[in-house]
């Protein structure tokens, strides 16, 4: 059903800020003419939380985590970028599998679900996950659902 994207994502935003590290900070922005979209906002939600639960995981204090979303009229793009640990290349072909974890994880507690729960509720919902990771240096995960599919992504009033 129809919802407002941004208040969702600035509830989202403002719980996860509670479980961030020492100078930990997210920072949300929403760019596009409307933040109306009709998807799950529960499935929408739920990958939302396990993206910024990584970029909280998997980055150190003093760091800060930009999520964003946009509604264009072709797309409802959504981003969680973080200045973590990185992903080695050689893992990240297995990343959605399930119970897999990268090899850089040390002593980080996890059980290696979350990202596969994202692509699949994702996937109900016709959105694509894409993500970019540079070791030691940050990742970026991207969530989009397109316009064009038969299940309609946004509205505009
Ligand atoms: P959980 O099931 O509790 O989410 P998890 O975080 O280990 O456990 P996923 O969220 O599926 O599992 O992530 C899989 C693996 O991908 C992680 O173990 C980690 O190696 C890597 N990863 C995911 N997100 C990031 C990130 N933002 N930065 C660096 N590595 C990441
Ligand atoms: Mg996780």
């Amino acid at each position: 059903t129809h919802f407002d994207v941004v208040k969702l994502s600035e509830e989202i935003t403002e719980e996860m800020q509670m479980i961030t590290k020492q100078n930990q900070n997210i920072i949300y922005e929403h760019t596009g003419l409307t933040s109306m979209v009709i998807l799950d906002q529960n499935l929408l939600k739920n990958c939302i939380i396990n993206l910024i639960t990584n970029a909280i995981k998997y980055s150190g204090e003093n760091t800060f985590i930009e999520f964003n979303s946009e509604v264009t009229e072709e797309e409802y793009i959504l981003t969680v970028r973080d200045n973590g640990i990185g992903i080695p290349d050689a893992d990240q072909k297995h990343l959605f599998q399930p119970f897999f974890r990268a090899h850089n994880t040390g002593n980080i507690p996890g059980t290696g679900l979350g990202l596969n729960i994202v692509r699949r509720y994702a996937g109900l919902m016709n959105g694509k996950v894409e993500f970019e990771s540079i070791i030691n240096k940050g990742t970026t995960f991207t969530i989009s659902f397109s316009s064009n599919n038969e299940k309609n992504i946004h509205s505009y009033n």
